[in-house]
This record gives structure tokens, sequence and C-alpha cells, in this order.
């Protein structure tokens, strides 16, 4: 229920007259609109789920159905996460593969993610997008690239899930068609044949694609990576997503054994082939690429193919290897953010995954090159761009979608923090969401769930990662 007055056209304050929530005392407001606007005790007003308004002390807020407080707190956008694979927290901190290099990871675990279906799949996924909530991520992709026969329709258990806890949800069609027998890494029981493939993305984006403005579900396609699809499903995809207008998500450059892997199986290095099979454009946004040469991040910029930089991966696949995000946004490709996960990196929020851009970023390049407002930045403008959903996500402006975080700038971790509400943000804590808004809806409310149900979802997970786990 709103008066918007046409408020989305006209963008101003006073048009705005009733709205169905009112976000208000907070410390400051980071809007990360086209001016970059900070609002010191700013408001903002949310009505059929998008915002409705942003003002500050000054402005009269409108009348408001529901009023959330936010003292003490920086109020941002909604924290998007670009790249993970959730059903993966089915099987977190497992031992036997901790210690493994990617290729040795993957070979362990996938015997025991052969063996999911739906339970599993809306078990973990209620699981993961609660700690992504919690976390003050309002929107997230999800890569599941392992679709075991008869394990059933797993992206539809997904949706369910987030529909229940309130988020905006991506979900990525992943595929793996190259099994260890043609040459690739994963075992049979796991890839399917291309055809399968095409098919069931197909049925997925009819059944639940939705590609009006202030869409809670969109479906992109997502062959895994170029050691575990044929090039065949690569290029199929890829006309696929251009005749349905979906995106297009996979790894790339995520590691040096993939160039070697590309040398040998394609006789090009690993971008050269992504660029070969019809994937080097605006379409298309990618994981990691940690490994891009000079040349290849001009032509990644020049694209535009966005890029989820996943902090906590680079740094625990180890080798060294960090994403060359300045040069990327340099080049002019859309930087997001991911968390990647869960087994890689094994915790999802999204304020840790901004903070260690920060801190990556300035180990890369120096403090010039990366501050909080930086991160702030890549994990809503940069991550709406990789979604295609600019100026829609990841920004307070009038007629965007009503996405927020109150994040509560208070107690010892920020004791001493006065002159830079964002700086510190990033610099201090360890913090998390005190509420989290998606779409005017509160889902997390004063640090909890506002759905119903934690506890028996947690019982659920542990019987389900304990059968999945079994040796
Ligand atoms: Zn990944």
């Amino acid at each position: 229920m709103v008066a918007l007055d046409n408020a989305r056209v006209v963008g101003e304050v006073e048009a705005v007259t009733s709205c169905d929530l009112l976000l208000t005392g907070a410390e400051l407001v980071a809007t990360v609109d086209a001016d970059r606007r900070e609002i010191n005790g700013g408001w903002v007003a949310i009505g059929d789920g998008l915002v409705a308004a942003v003002g500050g002390p000054g402005d009269a807020p409108p009348e408001a159905s529901e009023v959330l407080r936010a003292e003490g707190c920086l109020v941002t956008p909604g924290l998007i996460n670009t790249h993970h694979h959730i059903y993966q927290n089915l099987t977190r901190a497992y031992r036997p593969a901790v210690n493994g290099s990617l290729f040795e990871w993957l070979t362990t675990l996938y015997p025991q993610w052969a063996r999911l279906d739906e339970e599993a799949a809306y078990v973990s996924a209620w699981i993961g997008l609660a700690e992504l909530a919690l976390g003050g991520c309002t929107t997230t992709t999800d890569h599941l690239y392992v679709h075991p026969r008869h394990g059933g329709d797993l992206i539809t258990a997904e949706i369910t899930a987030a529909r229940e806890l309130g988020l905006r949800f991506h979900p990525t069609r992943g595929s793996m068609s190259l099994s260890e027998k043609d040459g690739g890494l994963p075992p049979d029981s796991v890839v399917q044949d291309d055809e399968e493939i095409l098919a069931d993305s197909e049925r997925l984006v009819a059944q639940h694609h939705d590609p009006a403005w202030g869409a809670m579900v969109r479906v992109a396609l997502a062959p895994c990576s170029p050691f575990s699809v044929t090039s065949g499903l690569m290029r199929a995809t890829a006309e696929l997503a251009e005749r349905l207008d979906v995106r297009l998500h996979t790894h790339l450059a995520e590691d040096p054994d993939e160039d070697t892997f590309a040398d040998k199986a394609f006789g090009m290095r690993t971008i050269d082939h992504f660029e070969a099979v019809g994937w080097m454009t605006d379409r298309s946004w990618v994981a990691h690429c940690i490994y891009p040469n000079a040349g290849e991040i001009a032509r990644l910029g020049a694209a535009g193919v966005g890029v989820a930089h996943c902090p906590s991966s680079n740094m625990m696949i180890g080798g060294g290897g960090m994403a060359p995000v300045h040069e990327l946004r340099a080049a002019g490709a859309p930087v997001g953010l991911g968390c990647d996960g869960s087994a890689s990196t094994d915790c999802a929020s999204m304020w840790l995954e901004a903070r260690g851009a920060l801190l990556l970023g300035r180990m890369r390049k120096g403090p010039q090159s990366m501050g909080a407002r930086d991160a702030l930045e890549i994990a809503t403008r940069g991550s709406a761009g990789c979604l295609g959903r600019e100026g829609e996500l990841g920004v307070l402006a009038t007629g965007a979608a009503g996405d927020l975080v109150c994040w509560p700038l208070e107690g010892i971790p920020f004791a001493g923090a006065l002159s830079d509400p964002v700086e510190a943000w990033l610099r201090c804590g360890p913090v998390a969401a005190r509420h989290t808004v998606v779409a005017g809806q509160v889902v997390v409310r004063d640090g909890r769930l506002a759905a119903p149900g934690e506890e028996d979802m947690l019982r659920r997970h542990r019987a389900i990662s304990a059968r999945i786990q079994a040796m």
C-alpha cells in the first residue's frame, strides 16, 4: 500500500505521502546511489517492495504502516552475493578434503555430493540463505552444478526455501557433462548429457524466471567449469541463454591447473577458450578470475564480462593468487562480491567478504587502491552489474528494490570509531545485520530470522549432513 504519485518517475521526497515500511533513526544512510550520497540521520521509505523515497533530518518522512528503528546503525543497500554453492554447507570443513588442492578437494567431495536429493537441496538452501540474511545479504545467486541421477528437482527445492525466508534469489542451473572417462574431473555418477542439461535449463527458466523489475527469482545458466563440461555444451548454453534472454555464469581462471588443463584439452588458454565458445559478452559473469593476463583483462573489460570476486576463497585455495580487482574494474568489468563455498570457504558472511576484498585489495595495490567505500560498492553496485540489475539492486534510490541492511556500529568493537561510519563498518567489527529488509519485508529483525523453524531446520540439516558424509 503506497501513495507514490509517480515518485519513481519524479524522484521527489515530497511526492510520497505514505509507505509500507519506514526505516528511520539511522546514524548514517550510505545510499551508494549515482552521487554516492551519505545522509546523516537519514531515512528510507519503502512501498510496494521498492524504495519510495530517501530523505534526511530536514525532510518530513511519509506515514508508514510499519516503522523500523535504526539507532546506532549504518544503513546500506543489501549486499549481493554473486557466487555460491549453497549445498556444500552439507560438507563444511570436511576433514578428508581440507588440505587438498582445488582439484584434490573436488575429487574427494564429488562422491559425497552425488548423494544430494530434493530434501538435502531444500534444507541446505534454507540454512545457507538464512546464514546469508543474518550476515546482511539480501540477494544471492547459487551455482548448483551437481544433479545426481534420480536426485529430483534440486533448484525448485532451493527456490521454495528462498520464498519461505524472503530472500531475493538467482539460482543458476549448473551442469557437468565431462566425466573422468572423457578426460574431465567429476565421476560418471554426477554428470548428465548435453540434451538433458539444456532441456532442464529451459524448463527451469520457463517455470521460475521473472524478468520484471523488482523480480524475486531469476534463473541463469551455469556450466560448471572448463574441466567439467564439453566445449559443445558451453556453446549450446550460450545460444540458449541468448534465446531465453537469461544470464550466463561459470568458473573461470580460478587455478593455474585450469590453464594447464585448457592447454592440453583445447590447445589454448582458458580465457581464449571462454571466448571461443561464445561467452565473451556482457551476458556473462564469472567466478574468481584470478589468473587473467593484462591482455585478457582488457578483453574482459571491453566485453563487459562481470567478475564475482571471492576473497576468502582466493585465500583458502592458496598459492598466492588474488583476483586483479583493481585492474578489472579499471578495464570496465563489473566486479561483484561472492562468498563461494560453502565447503571451500565454509563461512557465508558477505560482511566478511567485503572486509576480505578491502584487505586483499590493499595488499595487492596499496592503501590508496581500496577503501571501505570501494568494498561496499563492489558488494552492492558491482554485484548488481554482474546480475544485469544495475540501478535496480544495490542502491538506495527512488524506484530501486527496497533491500537494505542496518549494521549496528555499537559496543566494544566500535568504541572510538567516531569519524567515519563507513570505514568503521569494515575496519572494526565483526558485525552482522541487526535488520535485513528485502522488498520492504523484514527478514532479519534484531539479529534473528523472521521466518520460523530454525531449530527444526538445523536438526534436519545435521541428519542430512551425516548421511552425505558417511564413508
Ligand atoms: Zn565456486
